[in-house]
């Protein structure tokens, strides 16, 4: 179906004509309708389906009986609220809202935790219909009485799973009930988990459910693998498997902020271009490290499912679950970073102790596809963990040209050495912070392990040392911040202080 069929008003026709949008997607197809005739909606769907616009665009059209071009902030109550779990996807979702409403004098602003309140609050007094916001920030907003609901007519309530999962349901609850109970109420969620359903019977009136390509389905055009990896030799198969597939860049899933920090700056210190992201990094961090990814400046990314969720990032040659994510369904997330558009991907799993192989069962359950472990060969002619020191040469280390990089050829199937998986010259001692120094750009020639004594000494910067990795200045608990602009509430002692 195509959009000239849908009669949209002409500035949001011209934008999304602009923006090179021809057919639908399925979600679109579906869930426009429904929304043009004012019903609630409950979909499955996810990010990178076109669910933004599939919402958005509806609900623009229908607010455009309200456009006007006056300057008066009260000619531009909010009347539509985008809740969605992370700074990132509202900052996304926002800049989406922003491109369809270019030619209208509808208005849109996004409010997320981390960043000023200031110029989000000049913004909301200027007057605002289209809101999106992450619930933490939005309470903020309203205890500080500079966001007003009494007017919503819409809600969005975009990857509910996820903001159940991050515990935001309370902020939900409080949110929702500043609104207007005459409201149409759109719910997204990738799965409707009986958490989700019990939110909609709350929330959703006879809601049309809408459900477009099975959420457990992961991409054919993904290969997986899935290595038995002692755990702590995890970040010696990882750059094993760097160095045979000559990967450029790669996602790093790990299952908690503070192991994502740990193996960010391990990962740095072996001289690979890392950087972190996960939910205590501030705004201005997670943005910077996007875009030093999105430019090439960074190769992995380690990150928690959190943070990751729904980052348009396309094209990553390869996902790494460092952890076996605890939820299955996270794994078909996170591989979905790779081989999308047609574009061929590696996942690769490592399987070490613990719960691991209880996870994999899940994932096998839920993808239907038997998962076979290997074992991962490690090279020959690597040298000693336990005699090498760590690297940081600033060097990239793992280019194709890197000589027995066999090419296309799967790193699987070679059975590993006797079955074994351990990286060799693992003694036991937990060391494996210690990796194996790379030579100038040819990791897979590594020659017999150095002898200088400075190789046997802790990691120290060079002479143009890296700036200490910023997550180490900013690992601080995730508070939710108290604007400026709140007073604090006097303590109950202060208030009989002057009696
Ligand atoms: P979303 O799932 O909303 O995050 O959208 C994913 C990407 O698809 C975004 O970059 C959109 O601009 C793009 N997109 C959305 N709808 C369409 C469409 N009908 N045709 C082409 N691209 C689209």
């Amino acid at each position: 179906m195509a959009f000239a069929q849908l009669q949209l008003a002409p500035p949001i026709a011209r934008a999304v004509a602009e923006m090179g949008y021809e057919a639908m997607t399925p979600i679109q197809a579906q869930a426009i309708p429904v929304v043009l005739a004012g019903r609630d909606v409950m979909g499955a769907a996810q990010t990178g389906t076109g669910k933004t616009a599939a919402f958005a665009l509806p609900l623009l059209q229908r607010m455009m009986k309200h456009e006007n071009a006056s300057t008066s902030p009260a000619r531009h109550p909010v009347r539509a609220l985008v809740l969605l779990p992370t700074r990132e996807l509202a900052d996304q979702v926002a800049q989406q809202v922003k491109l369809y409403a270019k030619y209208t004098n509808l208005r849109s602003a996004v409010v997320f935790g981390g960043m000023d309140m200031k110029p989000q609050t000049l913004e909301l007094k200027a007057g605002v219909e289209v809101l999106v916001a992450t619930p933490g920030r939005l309470l903020d907003h309203i205890e500080a009485k500079t966001a007003v609901l009494n007017q919503v007519e819409y809600v969005v309530l975009d990857e509910a799973d996820r903001m159940l999962d991050i515990g935001f349901l309370p902020d939900l609850q409080r949110i929702l009930s500043y609104l207007p109970k005459q409201r149409t109420t759109l719910l997204f969620s990738a799965t409707f988990s009986p958490e989700i359903k019990r939110l909609a019977n709350s929330y959703l009136q006879n809601p049309t459910t809408i459900e477009v390509a099975r959420s457990n389905a992961t991409a054919s055009t993904v290969e997986q693998h899935f290595y038995s990896v002692p755990e702590d030799g995890k970040r010696h198969a990882l750059h094993q498997v760097l160095k045979t597939r000559g990967m450029k860049q790669a996602f790093v899933f790990v299952n908690s902020k503070l192991g994502c920090a740990r193996l960010a700056r391990s990962l740095e210190r072996e001289g690979l271009k890392t950087t972190a992201l996960h939910g205590d990094k501030s705004q201005d961090e997670r943005l910077k490290a996007l875009e030093a990814f999105k430019k090439g400046d960074v190769d992995l990314l380690v990150c928690t499912d959190v943070a990751a969720r729904g980052l348009d990032i396309k094209d990553v040659p390869a996902v790494f679950n460092f952890d076996i994510p605890f939820n299955a369904e996270d794994y078909v997330h996170r591989i979905g970073r790779t081989g999308r558009a047609g574009a061929s991907g590696l996942a690769v799993s490592f399987v070490g102790g613990n719960n691991d192989a209880r996870l994999v069962s899940d994932i096998e359950k839920l993808i239907k596809t038997k998962i076979e472990l290997e074992a991962l060969e490690f090279d020959e002619d690597q040298p000693d963990l336990q005699k090498q020191g760590r690297i940081n040469d600033g060097r990239r280390m793992y280019n194709a040209e890197g000589g027995d990089n066999d090419g296309a050829g799967s790193i699987s199937g070679r059975g590993g050495r006797g079955g074994r998986s351990e990286p060799r010259g693992r003694d036991g001692d937990n060391s494996a912070s210690r990796m194996p120094r790379a030579p100038r750009g040819d990791y897979g020639r590594a020659p017999v392990a150095p002898r200088d004594p400075f190789f046997d000494k802790p990691y120290e910067p060079g002479e143009a040392p890296v700036a200490p990795p910023s997550w180490e200045a900013t690992n601080k608990p995730a508070t939710r911040s108290i604007s400026a602009n709140i007073k604090p509430k006097r303590k109950v002692a202060a208030l009989f202080k002057s009696e």
